[in-house]
């Protein structure tokens, strides 16, 4: 009877939570999938979503910190609706804020370490922040260090994602390439929560993490983020790494030939119907040869065995990207990896044969980016043919599946 009465009254208690923690404010940690169902994956999801989404603005989603200045003395902003300062520590309100206002924070007037501005009872998703000119979605933290002020877009993860997604994917593209990318995105994001836990926020808003310029909206990806609401790729019973890149060239390439390491979902996947386009990097022999430093002499040839995608060698990796390779000089031979050569020589992938022709060096290749994962392009091609997002998602990571988490 006991154990019966604990049991009800646990419910009891979870039911008023989750009532009460339906209006956003979410802890700095929440934990999304208290509240999820099951790997349900796809169309029933997206529908659902919908429907709710119109009408639930304040359906729970967790929160992002998102670095946006550092080591400023002051910064301008403007809320879009009526907001309450409070000190991050005390949890002291500090003052009001009046909706449309334009006011400055100085280093020196500053007398908190940390503050906050959000909604005065009003949720996050609800309210506009303007950062020196500069609109974003959710509120803002501010935290005074010696060197200066770091300034914090504090949003709503899928309004984030609203900002980033047209960042990373033509916002005019298939709808179901779209929703792939929005998934990727979101996966990123809630893996990579803290990052840089050290500087005060989770995420920066540049290439390391994610560009991020706050708000930033377009039909195609805003429908995108919402039906594909909360939803991750999971494997082992964790939020996977996705990473992505623009072309794949014909096959992507495993994480462990790139990065080192074994990631079971993170295999070289063929592609069933590809129509990248070859690219070409020339050289001359001239400049080649000076790249390479005084003690390389002139460049003589290269060992390097032929290309063919899907085709791996000694040299080559299961997918045909190029391992190392030896670049003859009439002073020394230098063996050089393929990643090296990508950087060294500005070259769109690894995915390339390299010939002398004439007085130019050629190379000739195919794809963009690491390879590893989903394929931008690869994904708009699916698309096109009719592909769902979790049919293009399930090709590119391997054995991963889709989660909901809130
Ligand atoms: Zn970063």
């Amino acid at each position: 009877m006991h154990s019966n009465f604990q049991t009800v009254l646990a419910a009891i208690i979870a039911v008023i939570f989750f009532a009460s923690s339906g209006t956003v404010l979410a802890a700095d940690n929440p934990k999304p999938n208290a509240k999820t169902d099951t790997n349900a994956k796809t169309k029933a999801d997206s529908k659902a979503d919908t429907k709710t989404d119109s009408k639930s603005k304040s359906k729970w989603q967790p929160e992002i910190k998102i670095g946006i200045l550092n080591g400023v003395q002051n910064v301008t902003l403007q809320m879009s609706a009526p907001c309450v300062m409070t000190d991050s520590l005390t949890k002291k309100p500090l003052q009001n804020i009046v909706a449309g206002e334009e006011f400055t924070i100085d280093m020196a007037s500053l007398d908190s370490t940390a503050i906050e501005i959000r909604g005065d009872k009003i949720p996050l998703d609800e309210v506009h922040v303007m950062i020196n000119g500069q609109e974003y979605f959710g509120g803002v933290s501010i935290l005074k260090k010696s060197y200066g002020l770091t300034v914090i877009n504090i949003a709503p993860v899928e309004e984030y994602l609203r900002g980033v997604l047209p960042k990373e994917m033509i916002p005019s593209w298939h709808i179901e390439a779209l929703k792939s990318q929005a998934v990727a995105a979101r996966t990123f994001v809630l893996k990579n929560r803290g990052r840089h836990k050290a500087d005060g926020y989770d995420l920066c808003s540049t290439t390391h993490c994610q560009v991020y310029n706050g708000v930033n909206t377009f039909f195609g990806t805003d429908t995108a983020v919402k039906e594909t609401r909360g939803q991750v790729l999971y494997y082992g019973g964790r939020t996977v790494d996705a990473p992505f890149h623009a072309d794949s060239g014909g096959m992507t390439e495993s994480a462990s030939n790139v990065w080192g390491g074994s990631v079971s979902h993170l295999v070289a996947v063929a592609e069933e119907d590809t129509h990248t386009q070859a690219w070409t990097v020339n050289f001359s022999v001239y400049d080649f040869s000076s790249r390479m430093g005084a003690a390389f002499g002139t460049l003589q040839g290269f060992e390097l065995s032929p290309l063919t995608i899907g085709k791996s060698d000694s040299d080559r990796t299961t997918s045909g990207r190029v391992k190392t390779f030896k670049i003859i000089g009439s002073k020394k031979t230098v063996q050089m990896k393929g990643d090296e050569a990508r950087r060294k020589f500005s070259l769109p992938s690894t995915l390339f044969d390299v010939k002398i022709i004439g007085s130019q060096v050629v190379f000739t290749g195919y794809g963009k980016g690491h390879g590893v994962g989903m394929s931008q392009y690869g994904a708009q091609v699916y698309a096109q043919k009719g592909w769902l997002y979790n049919k293009i998602l399930e090709h590119y990571y391997h054995g991963a599946k889709l989660k909901k988490l809130y």
